[in-house]
């Protein structure tokens, strides 16, 4: 249980000092994780993975949130660091060492992971984004209030219309696993330099850098300017990834490390990407949506010289196509793996499971793909280590509270341009995504009501100023419902019937069970399509209301993603594979961890300096008094920010 200094009983890290007033130090900790032999990859049992459909894969609705992050340890005993299930541990940070301690800022105990066993992993579907200023009272408190948005990106919708885009080329179209993947996290943006003329596939296309090398297959190289400048845009909001990569230039935690990826190929990832380069990665990538790569920095990155495969607009025979070509390499295998939706790593478990003797581990983002990990954990089928990073604090106060927040705003206003003020609305759900919501539309001069099933969070609607009312008691005299309950059939057919004309209706929560819109497709009503995501639904009698995105998410389909958020996300992917990658051997398990608290915390700090804030040090005395390290964790797991 000391402080500061430890090091791994295994010599596998060198731990830092003490946390210095600036995360700066804990960066430089991170530098000084020193790479453990290939060894740790241990033994990898047969694999025998049997497709997940898709029914498998999403997660179930209507279940309790207690279900959702029940955590316990590693099967088969675990790790006896690791933090134990909420309820039964109290706020106690472990001995530390490693290369996890290294990463933390106060270095001090090693944050291991904890193997965490969900029973509902759907309820928490996150996406990534806003952000907020931090604002710093006299006595250092650090508060967050509204930030602008500079960077603006547009969802390419959305996971319905994986199956129903049409397959290119006649090329033969393999069924895929699940994915819709790709929609449990973000995002997309319009290629403001694509060519519609251009019909040819990337695929029939030769195209070679400026430094002579094809080890790519983008849209069109020659975009790369373009791209370049959206990354140099987005590095702007991603303090934190510009940090570990300024210090990267001494030491590579990452050297040696071959990853591949398949996630959404955006400005932001590109930021990730170059980072994992600079801290000594060789990295190949693929998209994990159709739709969502932004092809001019897909031809910046494959410029630069990363070996991206990936355009907007994938068959879906190419999505498979454009992945074997990340993994099935001759004289390249990767050693991690960072996925977004489980489509890789199903791919690899399928096509060439011996790869999996020389993975280090899996890095898994969005809720689909994690779930699809713990089924394999589940079933004794995962063979390596796997980081579930959707469920990371930070991430998901981020994705949640934060996003939400500032998204609500933007996806009404870009939909219906109207005025916020004064105006009647009702928010079914008083969650994380509730109360960002609420605080949102309450900032703006709106009439907010709310409604929920649990008194708990119903007094906290009331203690927040807002008017806790059944659905019924509002519904025909508010201007705009939206829902958040991640539960289905929240707002009915006969809710609908009873709204007041020019209503507006959509959804934050759950991915279109909220709304009963299926109920609004009989003959007696017509719908009118007038904007992209804009429906006017229109009853007999001229009564009509505005339904956004189809009742899917409204921000997803419609809003931004602050790369700020994105940041939270990425800074905490390239944590998770530093981890992985250089944890001894034996800490962790062929099984699904959380990132430990610690790296959360590191995670913060590292975004803090943008906003100038100024982090107040425990005394020893006062970190005795509360039994606490004084370089953290601050916090029990149980405990709820
Ligand atoms: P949460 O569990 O914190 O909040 C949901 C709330 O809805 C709970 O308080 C619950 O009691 C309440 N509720 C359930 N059924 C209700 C009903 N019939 N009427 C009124 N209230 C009801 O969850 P959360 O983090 O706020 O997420 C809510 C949903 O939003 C989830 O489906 C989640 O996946 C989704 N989500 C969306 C985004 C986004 O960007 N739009 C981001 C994160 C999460």
């Amino acid at each position: 249980m000391g402080e500061g200094r430890g090091r791994e009983a295994g010599g596998g890290a060198e731990l830092e000092p003490e946390l210095e007033s600036e995360p700066a130090v804990a960066v430089e900790a991170v530098m000084s994780v020193q790479v453990v032999s290939a060894a740790a990859a241990a033994k990898v049992p047969e694999v025998e993975l049997k497709d997940l459909s898709p029914s498998e894969a999403e997660p179930q609705l209507g279940l309790s949130t207690a279900a959702v992050s029940a955590m316990a340890p590693p099967a088969g005993g675990g790790d006896p660091e690791a933090p134990a299930p909420p309820a039964e541990r109290p706020p106690a940070p472990g001995p530390g060492s490693g290369p996890a301690a290294a990463l933390s800022p106060a270095a001090g105990k090693v944050p291991q992971a904890s193997a965490m066993k969900r029973s509902d992993p759907h309820h928490q579907h996150q996406r990534h984004r806003d952000g907020g200023e931090a604002l710093v009272s006299p006595d250092g408190t650090v508060t967050e209030a509204p930030r602008t948005v500079k960077k603006q990106i547009q969802f390419a919708d959305q996971k319905q219309e994986f199956n129903k885009r049409p397959t290119k080329i006649g090329r033969r179209s393999l069924s895929r696993s699940i994915s819709q993947s790709s929609t449990d996290s973000y995002s997309s943006a319009a290629s403001y330099t694509d060519s519609s003329d251009d019909e040819t596939s990337p695929r029939d296309k030769q195209q070679k850098n400026s430094k002579g090398s094809s080890d790519f297959c983008v849209k069109n190289i020659k975009q790369a300017e373009f791209g370049r400048r959206e990354i140099e845009i987005a590095e702007q909001e991603m303090p934190a990834l510009m940090a570990l990569r300024k210090r990267a230039q001494g030491e590579k935690p990452l050297a040696g490390a071959k990853i591949v990826g398949c996630t959404h190929i955006t400005a932001q990832t590109a930021v990730l990407m170059e980072t994992l380069g600079a801290l000594g990665a060789q990295c190949r990538w693929a998209a994990c949506n159709i739709y969502s790569t932004l092809n001019e920095v897909a031809a910046a990155l494959a410029e630069s010289g990363f070996p991206v495969f990936a355009w907007k607009g994938e068959s879906e025979d190419d999505f498979w196509w454009c992945i074997d070509r990340c993994v099935n390499v001759e004289g390249w295998q990767p050693n991690m793996i960072l996925d977004d939706g489980g489509d890789l790593t199903h791919w690899i478990y399928k096509k060439y499971p011996n790869m999996f003797k020389k993975i280090k581990g899996i890095v898994e983002e969005s809720v689909t793909g994690v779930h699809r990990l713990y089924q394999l954990s589940k079933a004794g089928k995962l063979c390596v280590p796997a980081m579930n990073v959707n469920d990371s604090v930070t991430k998901q106060k981020f994705d949640n509270l934060y996003c939400c927040r500032e998204s609500i705003l933007d996806g009404l206003k870009r939909t219906t341009d109207m005025m916020f003020g004064g105006k009647q609305v009702v928010v079914c759900g008083y969650g994380e995504v509730g109360k960002g919501c609420c605080a949102a539309l309450k900032a703006m001069g709106s009439i907010v009501y709310v409604t929920e099933i649990d008194p708990i969070c119903a007094l906290q609607a009331c203690m927040d100023g807002f008017r806790l009312v059944k659905l019924n008691e509002v519904i025909r005299q508010v201007d705009i419902v939206i829902t958040c309950t991640g539960n289905k059939n929240v707002v009915t057919r006969e809710h609908l019937d009873r709204m007041k004309n020019s209503c507006i209706v959509c959804n934050m929560g759950h991915s279109n069970t909220e709304i009963d819109v299926a109920s609004l497709r009989t003959p007696e009503l017509t719908w009118e399509r007038v904007r992209s995501q804009v429906d006017h639904v229109i009853w007999p009698d001229g009564k009509r209301i505005v339904l956004l995105a189809e009742g899917r998410l409204l921000n997803l389909s419609c809003s931004t993603v602050p790369t700020f958020v994105l940041s939270i996300t990425a800074t905490t992917q390239a944590l998770a594979l530093i981890e992985l990658y250089n944890a001894p051997e034996g800490r962790y398990k062929q099984d699904v961890y959380l990132l430990p608290k610690k790296m959360d915390e590191y995670v913060a700090s590292l975004h803090l300096p943008t906003f100038d804030a100024h982090l107040t040090e425990l005394t020893d005395e006062q970190a005795k008094y509360l039994g606490l390290n004084k370089n953290g964790p601050f916090k029990p797991n149980y405990y709820r920010y």
